[in-house]
């Protein structure tokens, strides 16, 4: 599943076809998705597109008009391309510019979503998020007053979006390895120095990801057409039973909010910390 680093990635690849150039117009192959496809996109025709950003995992287009939002879902990708470009099964929606270049979606899950809004501030699925992981308002202080009274374990706290943004399970796995706590650990029991630490390890975690470009996803594109997950050194995620780069004890797993989640017994006792 793309990452937040993947859609930083992506947007960072496609913004300069982007920006400042016009939509022709933009087809949709495939409406159904995880939420329909706004009726509005096949409707826009020579709309100036004014910047491109990001919230959460999702794509936000900036058009003179309204907002463009992109999902790439468990399995989307978006790549630059040609006009004339021999069209997949899965592609499912072209936003075609002036420039004789399209953005292409590609999803063979059709898990993602292409929806519109006018107003930004409004748009429902943004109201209740909380703030970016690579933000200043993402921080001890905050992360302290978010954990207390919080019987939720310390992992599911990292990866409810109404307290950051964007963690998702590989990033939030391997930084509670590097501050050596365990993901059962008890939000309310998180002293201030370890927020301080986590939220520092959680932005160093998630920027470095971003400087390589993300992490493995194999059916993932670069604009460029060269693939753009690329196997990232994970220090726990997904090596369960191999030994911990730290102390050399088994890696273990649990499974937390059913998602899978990789720890050292020994780097993260349990004992130690709850
Ligand atoms: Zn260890």
């Amino acid at each position: 599943m793309p990452e937040l680093p993947e859609v930083e990635t992506a947007l960072r690849g496609v913004s300069p076809y982007l920006k400042d150039y016009t939509i022709e117009k933009i087809e949709v192959r495939q409406p159904k998705l995880r939420w329909a496809v706004s009726p509005e996109l096949a409707t826009l025709h020579q709309v100036k597109i004014l910047d491109l950003t990001r919230r959460a995992k999702y794509l936000i287009i900036h058009t003179e008009k309204g907002y463009i939002i992109g999902h790439l879902g468990m399995s989307g990708t978006v790549r630059i391309v040609p006009h004339d470009c021999p069209i997949d099964k899965h592609d499912h929606l072209d936003i075609v510019l002036n420039n004789g270049r399209l953005l292409r979606y590609n999803d063979p899950r059709r898990f993602g979503a292409w929806l519109w809004t006018e107003k930004l501030d409004e748009f429902h699925l943004f109201l209740k998020l909380g703030p970016e992981p690579l933000s200043e308002e993402f921080n001890a202080d905050y992360l302290f007053k978010k954990s207390r009274k919080k019987t939720t374990a310390l992992k599911t706290l990292l990866m409810d979006n109404t307290v950051v943004v964007g963690v998702g399970n590989i990033y939030a796995n391997e930084s509670l390895f590097l501050c050596g706590l365990h993901p059962m650990k008890l939000a309310a029991n998180l002293t201030r120095k370890q927020c301080e630490r986590l939220v520092d390890t959680i932005k160093s975690v998630l920027a470095k990801a971003i400087e390589q470009g993300g992490t493995t996803l194999k059916d993932f594109l670069q604009p460029d057409g060269r693939p753009g997950y690329f196997a990232q050194e994970l220090l726990v995620y997904g090596n369960k039973g191999k030994p911990c780069p730290k102390c050399g004890t088994k890696i273990e797993s649990l499974t937390i909010g059913q998602r899978n989640s990789f720890y050292c017994p020994m780097c993260q006792k349990k004992g130690w910390i709850i």
